[in-house]
């Protein structure tokens, strides 16, 4: 795996997570890899802190590495409270609410919930954007 520090044409800048260079070069043409913030496709690759700043390359992108891992589950952590707090629950109604709001039958807010792949398409075909985020539940962390 490798990681790359990515901005988009609105300056949001976020971090992708590739199998190699060649992957993401690929997905970059392909124009598949989106901004989480704004959704533009329109995104670039900044130059990789660790690829500067390491003089024994092995070691310090293991423990750059390491550091990564230790900050995504730190702002994973942040973005889930955030969404908790600030996002409505609709549980398994996710797609059914999406629409509604899409439509102008329901309120414009914040919503969050779940949804099959069938929904996700739906969404997706009737020009919906959403962010899917990987959610720690007491479920899972009890499976590893
Ligand atoms: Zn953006």
């Amino acid at each position: 795996m490798i990681v790359y520090d990515l901005k988009c044409v609105n300056d949001h800048a976020f971090e992708g997570w590739f199998e190699d260079g060649a992957v993401y070069d690929q997905q970059e043409a392909d124009g598949l890899i989106e901004c989480p913030v704004c959704g533009t496709t329109s995104v670039f690759k900044m130059p990789s802190a660790f690829a500067i700043k390491s003089s024994n390359p092995v070691k310090q992108l293991s423990a750059n590495l390491q550091n990564k891992y230790a900050d995504i589950e730190k702002i994973g952590k942040r973005v889930a409270e955030f969404v908790e707090k600030n996002f409505d629950n609709v549980g398994s109604d996710f797609s059914k609410e999406a629409l509604k709001i899409h439509y102008g039958v329901s309120e414009p807010r914040s919503i969050r919930g779940s949804s099959t792949p069938e929904e996700e398409k739906t969404l997706k075909d009737e020009g919906i954007e959403f962010v899917k985020i990987p959610v720690l539940t007491s479920e899972s962390e009890k499976e590893v």
